[in-house]
């Protein structure tokens, strides 16, 4: 009986020798693992943290409940501009009495606008009287980024990029005057001013991570001093952003204000629901009172569609 249980010589060298190749498989699974959890996290960016995908707004959130802490990942980040010219900040505005809720960078008609972060491309539109050609990607770390004035879009609704993707061209359209790229960072539709995150001059992060505590706090963390001294450029921009006749603030034209609203009234009605183990269309359906097809319909799939736990429904 005992000599079932203890293995000869060979037998306890061969299973010492098989711990290190078991222990590389598993860092091998892992690897795999982990590649595939980035590719989910890319087809479905910060899927926990957003509770819709909407494709139609800007700001589609309402009055979402923001994370008390959120700590936000900058590395692997790419400028969207290789100029590195702010040419108005964050901010409010004396000059036309209103909040810049993004950062201009200068830019030549034509100059490639890229994507800062991983992410999937939410929105692309044109709206006259605001951000002109804008695109608006939510990316894997949380943040949500727009690129307004654009002459030209490079991309598509739902397309995956990578930092660094190509996603437009600089231009003058919309609410401008001169070329230039608006670029806006956002948690939740919450808005961040960019240049916390980002140092423009230097064409760097700020810090490693970016510790996001609420309504216009955060910390950072990482290879950067926050305290340092401001950057070169920062002084240039205060000085020239009143000869910038940049008057865009699309939000706040009527068109876009209205949009909002429509938006913020959808997100007010919109309930989601977070799909549990052995649910089905019909379960959620009946659980929520609302029938497949309003289910389908809301969240643009099809009785066929196969359910993942964890998933977000919406429903009215
Ligand atoms: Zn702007």
């Amino acid at each position: 009986m005992f000599a079932a249980l203890s293995l000869p010589a060979a037998g306890q060298d061969l299973i010492a020798r098989q711990a290190p190749v078991d222990k590389k498989m598993r860092a091998i699974d892992s690897v795999a693992i982990q590649r595939l959890f980035e590719q989910e996290n890319l087809e479905d960016p910060a899927s926990d943290l957003y509770p819709n995908w909407e494709e139609s707004f800007i700001n589609a959130y309402g009055n979402v409940e923001l994370p008390q802490e959120l700590k936000i990942d900058l590395r692997h980040f790419c400028m969207p501009t290789s100029n590195r010219i702010v040419t108005s900040q964050y901010g409010y505005r004396r000059r036309f009495r209103r909040q810049h809720k993004g950062l201009d960078i200068d830019a030549n008609k034509g100059d490639t606008i890229r994507s800062a972060f991983d992410g999937k491309v939410r929105v692309v539109t044109f709206q006259r009287g605001g951000y002109g050609n804008v695109v608006v990607i939510r990316h894997t770390n949380g943040l949500e980024t727009v690129y307004g004035h654009l002459s030209k879009h490079l991309t598509k609704v739902g397309s995956v990029v990578k930092a660094g993707d190509p996603i437009g061209l600089a231009g003058n359209t919309g609410r401008s005057y001169g070329a230039h790229l608006h670029f806006e960072t956002r948690l939740l539709g919450e808005y961040i001013d960019p240049s916390k995150l980002f140092d423009f001059a230097h064409q760097d992060v700020t810090g490693d991570f970016y510790v996001f505590r609420g309504r216009g706090r955060g910390t950072l963390i990482g290879k950067h001093d926050p305290s340092a001294p401001k950057v070169e450029g920062t002084d240039l921009a205060e000085t020239s952003s009143a000869e910038t006749a940049d008057e865009e603030i699309s939000y706040e034209s009527s068109e876009v204000a209205k949009n909002n609203q429509r938006a913020q009234r959808a997100a007010r009605n919109t309930r989601i629901h977070k799909v549990k183990k052995g649910e089905t269309l019909s379960s959620i359906a009946k659980k929520h009172r609302t029938t497949v097809a309003a289910l389908c319909r809301a969240n643009g799939i099809s009785t066929r569609t196969k359910l993942r736990i964890g998933q977000i429904l919406k429903y009215s």
